[in-house]
């Protein structure tokens, strides 16, 4: 077989935030698959065809883009972020896994992308410097006692943890529940960022001590970064919104 699959990061929304390598990987395609839109941020080519989607359906869209593939196409899959990271990757390979053996002889590559934290992290200071991870929110896909038992298990190994599809209108009550239990093991003055449509003209990040949070403040566009017991805070001049930091050291300073 000769055809091309790429499953492309676009990077959280800021155009200067996709890799050269995405974008040439963008110009040279045939076919663009993706979520409405993460397609309606690529630029028009002419003579590249376009097949936007709804965002529930991650699986029929994978199938397609290995279809469209192995009919000789250079066929390129959209993600926002990283496409590794909660999204389309995953998807293309659980079909390949599953589908047409001769699928696997395609050409298949994934291209990085700057994921939602990163852009967060990078916009507040540091407070990944020490050790963290990463959860998706979203009991769609998992049972919510696995969610609730990782996030458990995150916070008593003091991670910094990051929360990916904290909320939404089908799922309103997991944040708050979330934030409950971070509560029973971190003190109420550890540093949460609620970090939206960063990269994007409506960008707004809030850093707010656990004791005021509120899930209400955050939305599908938020990423949520929880801090360890180690993450603080250096206060700037003039009341602007201090900088956080996780040291890379934990405890004293060996
Ligand atoms: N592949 C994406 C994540 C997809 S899951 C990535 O690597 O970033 C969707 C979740 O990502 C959203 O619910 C939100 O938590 C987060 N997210 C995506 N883009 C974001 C942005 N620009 N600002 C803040 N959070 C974002």
């Amino acid at each position: 077989m000769t055809g091309h699959l790429i499953i492309i990061g676009l990077g959280p929304g800021d155009p200067r935030w996709l890799t050269p390598a995405a974008s040439e990987a963008l110009a040279s395609a045939t076919d663009l698959v993706g979520y409405g839109p993460y397609v309606d941020r690529v630029p028009e080519r002419p003579g590249q065809r376009r097949h936007a989607s709804d965002n529930r359906v991650e699986l029929d869209r994978a199938g397609l883009a290995l279809g469209l593939a192995a009919e000789g196409g250079r066929v390129a899959v959209v993600s926002g972020g990283d496409p590794g990271v909660f999204a389309m990757a995953a998807a293309v390979f659980e079909a390949l896994e599953s589908g047409d053996p001769a699928w696997r002889s395609l050409d298949i590559r994934v291209e990085p992308g700057i994921t939602a934290m990163l852009a967060a992290a990078a916009r507040v200071g540091a407070p990944l410097g020490g050790d963290f991870c990463a959860m998706s929110l979203s009991d769609n896909l998992k049972p919510w006692d696995i969610v609730e038992a990782r996030l458990r298990a995150a916070v008593a190994a003091d991670f910094v943890v990051a929360l990916y599809n904290p909320i939404s209108s089908a799922r309103p009550w997991q944040l708050g529940a979330a934030f409950k239990i971070v509560a029973e093991m971190r003190s109420p003055d550890t540093p949460i960022i609620l970090a939206r449509a960063v990269g994007r003209p409506d960008e707004r990040i809030r850093i707010l001590p656990l004791a005021e949070v509120e899930a209400s403040l955050a939305d599908m566009s938020t990423v949520v970064i929880i801090g360890a017991s180690t993450t603080r805070l250096i206060e700037k001049p003039e009341g602007d919104a201090p900088w956080v930091y996780t040291p890379r050291f934990y405890g004293e300073r060996p």
